[in-house]
């Protein structure tokens, strides 16, 4: 009666979501203050000033008829054309309107662009830990999702990626500032990996594509992601502004092609018709508009840099292991027990409410979602406390 698989996915949920939804169930339990909630990614920090602006300037000045009115299914032409204008400037890479497509946030772009790509029998790489749903995307989309490691500090192995890589592979997906692990690659590992991609490609004679997902650009503490289409022709950029811009809610983001990319016109109407047979045509057409006069600007980062530092030292000097995140705003921390599940259940009895790592695709660890209030991080820091002593006896 039903499609198996859909109702699967629905029933089991996402474990970030279901303690997403504990979290606010225990809140109306014991107060809101009681619980310490890192589950899930919802940024805290209001968004930048030019948001609120734009959204004011454009119900004044634009007939609503247009403004509310749908756009082209791949966007607003002066929103793809404010999109490729930035990219082009910022990564010196030529980029071109007709070959942006607007999207509802990174999700949508990853979907998309998997659907567009995929071929009877094609694999999809994947970097372990990584973001959840990219399985429920790839094998949506008919592809076989492969993982692969990565090194002690959650960096590129690219020995296992040569491994991981064959004549199947259609794609890897990259994904810097890392969700988990606040990993941000450097140019050298981009360039290397690159160097690699390259070589399959020319083994296989049709290129292993690059999905970069990068929906936590901007969210950079001291070091600045390189863009890989500097240095990969065959890179598709995976965008949203739900970070940059604190518009997690708005579904608002895109995917962009370089004009190198091979045959790109094809992949670009690749992506148009997956666009449509997924229904994301048409992107929030305000937000569309207020995004492309945006680019370039992001919340405030010092916000989250502080939760980070408070956090990490506090929880080193109480004897947690960590590694030292340089973007995003995560923190992903060795579990104190074998079994991360197991470690997130004890946890929760001090309201600590911690993702355990094998969502992720690893065992172990638990992700911090830091991007909230500064109170909420100092309130929980005795939780923590108290946590690791219960373990040490
Ligand atoms: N990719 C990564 C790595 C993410 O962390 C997220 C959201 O948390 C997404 C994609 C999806 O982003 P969006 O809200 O724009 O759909």
């Amino acid at each position: 009666m039903l499609n198996k698989t859909m109702q699967h996915l629905g029933e089991e949920r996402s474990a970030i979501r279901e303690l997403f939804e504990y979290g606010n169930a225990r809140k109306k339990e014991i107060g809101e203050d009681k619980v310490f909630d890192f589950s899930i990614g919802n940024p805290s920090v209001p968004a930048p000033a030019c948001v609120r602006e734009e959204i004011a300037r454009l119900i004044a000045d634009m007939p609503p008829a247009v403004l509310h009115g749908y756009t082209s299914a791949q966007g607003a032409y002066e929103a793809r054309k404010a999109v490729s204008a930035y990219l082009e400037s910022k990564s010196g890479v030529p980029m071109s309107a007709d070959l942006v497509y607007m999207t509802c946030g990174a999700s949508a772009s990853l979907a998309i662009a998997l659907n567009a790509l995929f071929e009877e029998g094609d694999e999809f790489v994947v970097l372990a830990p990584f973001f959840p749903e990219y399985r429920v995307f790839a094998e949506r989309a008919g592809g076989k999702l492969v993982v692969c490691p990565t090194d002690e500090r959650f960096h590129l192995d690219l020995a296992a990626l040569d491994g991981a890589i064959n004549t199947h592979t259609k794609a890897v997906i990259l994904n810097s500032p890392n969700n988990p692990t606040g990993a941000v690659y450097t140019a050298e590992e981009i360039e290397a990996l690159s160097a690699l991609l390259q070589r399959k490609s020319e083994e296989k004679g049709a290129p292993v594509f690059l999905l970069s997902d990068e929906p936590y650009r901007e969210l950079c503490y001291g070091v600045e992601p390189p863009y890989p289409t500097k240095y990969y022709r065959d890179t598709i950029l995976c965008y949203s502004f739900s970070k940059s811009l604190s518009l997690a809610g708005e579904r608002i983001g895109f995917l962009a092609l370089p004009k190198a990319l091979t045959k790109a016109e094809d992949v670009f109407a690749a992506i148009c018709g997956a666009g449509r047979a997924l229904g994301y045509v048409c992107a929030p057409a305000l937000f569309q508009r207020v995004c492309a006069a945006c680019m370039g600007q992001s919340s405030d980062i010092e916000a989250y840099k502080t939760n980070r530092d408070i956090l990490y030292s506090a929880l080193t000097s109480y004897g947690y292991e960590c590694v030292s995140p340089d973007g995003a705003f995560y923190l992903f921390v060795k579990a104190l027990e074998e079994d991360a599940v197991t470690f997130c259940e004890r946890a929760k009895r001090h309201e600590l409410l911690l993702v355990p790592s094998n969502s992720f695709g690893v065992e172990g660890y638990v992700r911090i979602s830091y991007c909230v209030d500064r109170a909420v991080i100092e309130r929980s820091l005795p939780a923590f406390r108290a946590l690791i002593a219960e373990y040490r006896g």
